[in-house]
């Protein structure tokens, strides 16, 4: 079973002393060279009913007497069978275990769930029932979720609002839509254009990055993307961008944002299909009446398509 987490030789020092020149010659080690993992973030020797049963006990949400109808109500609300209470979690798949997860998650009536790269791990099609699941539970529960992932396939079905990250600062946040649709940062601009796009035959616009990443430990001063960025000016390497935002809440942290022309299709309108898969996409979409190639009926017979 894969680690959910592995430190190696984790070291935090604080400087506790700098000589006259500001060079540091005395630390505190906080932590000095410590290398620890955790196995999966389920219990292996418990079973999933003493799994969901231990939220409900140690915040006492439930009376003793009603917490096994309340662990077959959490299972039968992700999509499993409450016989499933008495197994282990290695008799489950991943996509199952994370079920179960999501379960532990509800057990405490959240209003919030903070979900950390939860479908990272999964395969494509076990990852849209996951995401269709909290979709699904969102709208019965009316949850709210902050979901951290570098997916942008994934981010753009799961999310309302969409906050792009570098280097440990936001650079642009905006509802989903207008940020898919007109992406005003240069690295949000750059991270978009790598998607890739089910049209062999579509035109688009790749942006690509020149230099290395800088080291998060030692970030460049002003605008944290100037050694990468292609519109790089002198203000830039000396000026932290504030995130600023403009009436409709599309905001961004970018000295040029007004300059800057407006970002190039993500996928060119032009780009078409070959005819064989028209007709197929259009039997995916529905908007087929009668069968146009042989094998529709087997499309049809697939699972919904995926994120
Ligand atoms: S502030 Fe300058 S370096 Fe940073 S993204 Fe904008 S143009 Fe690029």
């Amino acid at each position: 079973m894969a680690a959910l987490l592995e430190v190696e030789h984790l070291v935090k020092h604080f400087v506790a002393e700098r000589s006259v020149f500001g060079r540091p010659i005395a630390f505190v080690k906080a932590v000095d060279g410590v290398s620890f993992h955790v196995y999966a973030s389920l219990n292996p020797r418990m079973t999933v009913s003493q799994i969901l049963t231990e939220p409900l006990a140690l915040h006492d949400l439930v009376p003793p007497d009603r917490r096994r109808a309340r662990v077959e109500e959490l299972l039968r609300l992700v999509g499993l069978e409450p016989r499933f209470a008495r197994r282990y979690p290695h008799e489950f798949s991943g996509g199952q275990r994370q079920r179960i997860a999501i379960a532990r998650a509800l057990a405490v009536e959240p209003k919030l769930i903070i979900c950390d790269e939860p479908v990272s791990a999964l395969d494509v099609s076990i990852r849209s029932q996951i995401l269709n699941l909290l979709r699904d539970l969102q709208d019965r529960l009316g949850l709210s979720y902050i979901f951290v992932s570098h997916d942008l396939a994934v981010v753009k079905h799961i999310a309302d609002r969409v906050a792009v990250m570098n280097l440990g600062g936001i650079v642009e946040t905006a509802d989903t839509p207008s940020l898919f649709a007109s992406p005003r940062h240069p690295y949000s601009r750059a991270l978009l254009s790598a998607i890739p796009v089910p049209k062999p035959q579509a035109k688009r616009s790749r942006m690509l990055l020149q230099g290395e990443m800088p080291s998060a430990l030692n970030p460049p001063p002003g605008c944290r993307f100037h050694t990468r960025c292609p519109h790089t000016i002198a203000r830039c390497r000396t000026e932290v961008p504030q995130l600023l935002a403009d009436a409709s809440g599309h905001a961004t942290a970018c000295h040029r944002t007004a300059e800057l022309p407006p970002a190039e299709a993500i996928v060119a309108s032009d780009g078409g299909f070959s005819p064989a898969l028209e007709k197929l996409v259009a039997a995916f979409s529905g908007r087929v009446e009668g069968p146009l190639v042989s094998g529709v009926g087997i499309v049809d017979a697939l699972p919904p398509a995926g994120v």
